[in-house]
């Protein structure tokens, strides 16, 4: 793991240096470079482009962490509101949206499991009308157990939910075996918060290694995996783990977030195979662009220009 990846995590839960950073406009450089916009309206911009040079694309409306009813319901209704316009725009074929349980109440002191799953029903709802789906983004392990929890829940009316595992927990390899099968839409991403040891690989190898272990089940099995990362190895594991399960394009895909590594996206795609873009959106940009900037502090030049330049 690179040396700042840990101290930059810890950092981002501060709530000055949030206060601080917060103050960057969305324009700001390294912002945009991630984040294509506030409003549903340009991120619906950002994914017709996409869409129309080949590639597929998930939505996150960018908000985590509520303790607040009222904010949750606004989730629910941003939502709900994007689903409207990618249907009448003709996306839903191509694009679906992603949703942070913690987003949408999960973490409210009062029924929040049974609130999120509430809010997560009419989300699925809206997205199945629409003629799409919704994948449920993973949290850190501490909601791994209460997310696949509502996702058993959810596939019960909604089984085309996708669900996330993250390879850096130990429990992950186990996990994957008991979601791929037959409809289970499944990312497998590397896993971006920071995590103990009791729970989770700590070295980047191994955690590169529980990735292919995972690759093996998810691939080898019934489901539909998602394969969520941007690092060449993995991807070219992927590949032929593929053809030795003789997978065939479109059995499968491969995700990756908007603005990084947007030529191996097109590449991939222009070779045949099914990619999906990941579009986070939205005011509540802090906590993801700290995970970004964790996983690549040679950013961090170009977000302290940022930062001072605040423009
Ligand atoms: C579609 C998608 C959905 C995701 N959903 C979740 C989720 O629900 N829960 C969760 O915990 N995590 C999620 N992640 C994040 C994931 O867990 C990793 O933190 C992140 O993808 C970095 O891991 P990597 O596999 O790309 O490999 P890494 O080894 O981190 O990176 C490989 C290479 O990718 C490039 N790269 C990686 N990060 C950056 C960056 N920030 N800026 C520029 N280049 C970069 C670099 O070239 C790097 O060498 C998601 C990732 C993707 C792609």
């Amino acid at each position: 793991m690179s040396l700042l990846r840990q101290p930059l995590l810890l950092l981002a839960r501060s709530g000055r240096v949030k206060q601080l950073v917060s103050t960057m406009p969305v324009s700001a450089g390294i912002v945009a470079s991630y984040v294509p916009g506030e409003t549903s309206e340009s991120v619906v911009e950002a994914t017709a482009g996409l869409v129309d040079a080949g590639l597929l694309a998930t939505l996150d409306f960018l908000g985590e962490d509520t303790l607040d009813a009222g904010q949750a319901d606004a989730t629910v209704a941003a939502y709900l509101d994007v689903l409207e316009r990618l249907s009448a725009r003709g996306l839903t074929r191509s694009t679906e949206v992603s949703v942070k349980l913690s987003a949408i109440g999960q973490k409210l002191p009062v029924d929040g499991e049974k609130i999120a799953l509430e809010n997560a029903r009419t989300i699925c709802r809206a997205a199945r009308n629409a003629g799409t789906t919704v994948t449920l983004d993973m949290e850190d392990h501490t909601t791994t157990d209460s997310t696949l929890g509502i996702l058993r829940e959810l596939r019960k009316d909604f089984p085309e939910t996708g669900a996330v595992l993250q390879a850096a927990l130990h429990r992950t390899e186990s996990d994957c075996r008991a979601l791929a099968y037959e409809g289970s839409r499944v990312r497998l991403c590397k896993g971006a918060y920071l995590e103990p040891e009791a729970v989770a690989f700590q070295e980047r190898l191994d955690i590169d290694k529980s990735y292919v272990r995972c690759l093996k089940v998810l691939l080898g099995g019934q489901g539909y995996p998602m394969l969520a990362t941007h690092d060449p190895r993995m991807v070219e594991i992927a590949s032929s783990l593929a053809s030795r399960y003789g997978r065939a394009p479109g059995s499968y895909e491969y995700q990756m977030l908007f603005g990084i590594r947007p030529e191996e996206q097109h590449r991939l795609a222009e070779a045949g195979e099914t990619v999906r873009v990941y579009i986070p959106y939205g005011q509540e940009w802090y906590g993801y662009l700290m995970r970004r900037l964790a996983e690549r502090p040679q950013n961090l030049s170009m977000f302290v220009k940022s930062l001072v330049s605040k423009k």
